[in-house]
Parts: structure tokens; sequence; C-alpha cells
């Protein structure tokens, strides 16, 4: 951690005159950086000077230096995210969640209702998801919903019920808490905690979130760019948390045929420039159910670790989210299809499993 810090290459003005560059060079070491110049002339006459500043502070802002008299252009070299830069660890990390290893050589599956509605219908997902070779179990308790007159969750009841069945069924439990205060009862209920794309930039949150030391799923903001979604997994490890799993869950585009726009490029630049797992929800991603198994297919073909995926009993009776879950029987049909595509990417999928097998492999 100690190398740190912002880096940057500035391209003056052409023709700037020396003394307005001493002036810029001035500044960048009032800033603290470490000024070498020039790097280099050029433009098409060779007229612009360009020089590297290294050393400022991670923080620092480099608008700045663009707004100094005299500067044409800045680049920043350095990420200003360090804790989940894979330049700073090379290695894949493994986020352990109660046992399960997420991000190793596993493709590890999420699945459930989008909201935990009634014990049967927990119940029923839970043992056909694991049954599927699921290893966690969903279900929202406290629902971030666009209209404040929708069902907003059953609250703790479903937090209990929600790992209740994943008890009985041999599963972990992720669920989401929408704000600080509810942080404490999740945790007492859940293996991980759910970050959902509303709050992704709900900075408090992620900072409390970090301190329960609980794996946290951080699911990426609808208009956060990589970078935002990285700066906010930063927030959370800065708590000494490093359990932190990305999910790509949809962005906001110009397109409408889609509820959201699944940004796949997203999984690879993110696979590359840090080590945590990253995870792809179709579900939220497509909105659409017949677009759900297609687009989960190619998750694990682009290279996520995981999938995080809405299934339900009866999902035209759904609470929440009923049109881009799957049928229990096409979330099976889905795993195994995902299990061929892991096949062909050097991975594995947890097998489907008849209940006593499972039952006997969680004991
Ligand atoms: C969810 O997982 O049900 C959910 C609300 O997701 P997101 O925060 O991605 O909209
Ligand atoms: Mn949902």
């Amino acid at each position: 951690m100690e190398r740190a810090a912002t880096d940057i290459v500035v391209v003056l003005e052409a023709g700037a005159a020396p003394a307005v560059a001493e002036g810029v060079v001035a500044r960048l070491r009032g800033y603290g950086f470490e000024v070498h110049r020039p790097i280099g002339r050029m433009g098409d006459r060779g007229e612009l000077t360009v020089l590297s500043a290294v050393g400022a502070p991670p923080d620092f802002d480099i608008r700045h230096v663009r707004v100094l008299d005299g500067v044409k252009d800045v680049f920043r070299v350095t990420s200003p995210y360090k804790l989940a830069a894979r330049v700073w660890h090379p290695e894949d990390s493994v986020v352990d969640v109660d046992g399960v290893p997420v991000g190793g050589p596993e493709v590890v599956v999420m699945a459930g209702p989008c909201a935990v509605e009634s014990e049967e219908q927990i119940d029923a997902a839970a043992a056909a998801v694991a049954r599927s070779g699921a290893r966690v179990l969903r279900g929202g308790a406290f629902k971030p919903r666009t209209s404040p007159y929708a069902f907003q969750g059953l609250g703790v009841e479903g937090l209990r019920l929600l790992r209740e069945a994943g008890d009985r069924h041999g599963l972990k439990v992720v669920t989401e808490a929408l704000r600080s205060s509810q942080l404490e009862v999740v945790a007492r209920y859940a293996h991980m905690i759910q970050i959902g794309a509303r709050n992704m930039q709900n900075f408090p949150l992620l900072t409390e979130a970090g301190r329960t030391g609980l794996p946290v799923l951080l699911k990426r903001g609808m208009s956060a760019t990589v970078e935002e979604w990285l700066m906010s997994a930063e927030y959370v490890m800065a708590e000494g948390n490093s359990g932190v799993v990305l999910c790509e869950r949809g962005i906001r585009t110009f397109e409408t045929a889609t509820r959201n726009t699944l940004d796949l490029a997203a999984v690879a630049v993110v696979k590359q420039r840090s080590h945590l797992p990253v995870f792809v929800d179709p579900s939220h991603g497509v909105g659409l159910r017949d677009k759900v198994t297609p687009l989960a297919r190619a998750a694990i073909a682009v290279g996520a670790d995981g999938l995080l995926v809405e299934a339900h009993p009866d999902p035209p009776a759904a609470l929440s989210d009923g049109p881009q879950s799957l049928y229990l029987s096409d979330f099976a049909e889905m795993m195994d299809q995902v299990r061929r595509i892991a096949a062909a990417v050097g991975r594995t999928v947890a097998p489907a499993l008849e209940e006593d097998e499972r039952v006997a492999a969680a004991a």
C-alpha cells in the first residue's frame, strides 16, 4: 500500500511560455508531485511539452491541474482505488461465504425469489435451487421498490424464513440491507449482505456493511461507471473487510427492449482491473424470463465467477419481479446449460443432487 499514489501525465499548451510552464511545475510540486520534465515533445510540429508527475496522495483531484494556466490536458495513470485493484493484488481473491468459496474454480450460483413472501414459497424455491446445484439462497426481506405502494418485503419475519429455508436445504443465504439500521438484524440471519444497485453509492451504508465483517455482494449502480463501482468496493474494503463480490446487474441505456442493458463487457474489464470475484445477475440485467438463461450462459462464457438469479415457484403470482423470475423447472435447465459452458471455460458448477445426498453433503 505504501506505493499507492496519484501519478499523472500533463500536456502543456502549444508554445506555453517558459514562465507558464514553470508555474505549472511549481503548482504540481505544491500538490506533492515529483515532476519529471519534459518527458517528450509531441504534436504535429513537436510543439507540445509533456510532463510526468508522480507521487501525490491517492485522493488527489486531477481537475486542480486541468484548470491551471498553460495546461492542455491531464491523464491519470494510476487508479484511484487501491485495495480493489489487481495491480496491488495480482491473484484472484476468493471470498468465503460461510464455507462456500466464491471466486475460485467453482462457479457459484445464488438463486431464489426476488422477495421472501411466505414459508411455503421460500421453502419450495430453496428445495428446488439446492437440488439443481445452487449454493446460496437469495430472497429480499427489505425490498427497494420503485413505488412506495408496492410490496416492501416481510422484514425480520422474511429474514427468519429465508434462513430457516436455507438451513433446511443446505444453502447459505444472501439478502439485502437497505439502510445501516437494518445491518444488525440482517447480519444475525444472513451469511452475506447484499447492497443493491440503488445503494451502490450510499457511502455510510457501505462503511457500516464493511464493519459487519460479513461478505458483501455489491451490485453495480444502474448508472455507475466501472471506476465508481470499484470505488464503492473500496469503501467496504477500507473497513478491513476484503470479502467483496461485485455483481453486474444491467445499466440504464437508450434501449427499451430489455429492462436494463446487461453490461457483460464490464465483467471482462473488471476481471482485469480487480482481483475481486465478479457475478452477473441476468434477471435484473434483462428483465424478461425467456432471456435469462441465454444471458446466464454468456455471463459464464465471459468469465463471471457466479450468478445471482431470480427463481420462483409461481412467477405469475410473485409479489415482485415475477416477469423476470424463472420457473423452478427453467432454473434446473439453466443450471444444466451453465454447467456445460463452465466446463468449456475450465470451471465447474456444483452438481445437481438429490435431497438426501445434499443434506448429507451439507452436514
Ligand atoms: C434484487 O436483487 O432483487 C434487487 C433489488 O436488485 P438491484 O439492486 O440490482 O435492483
Ligand atoms: Mn428483484
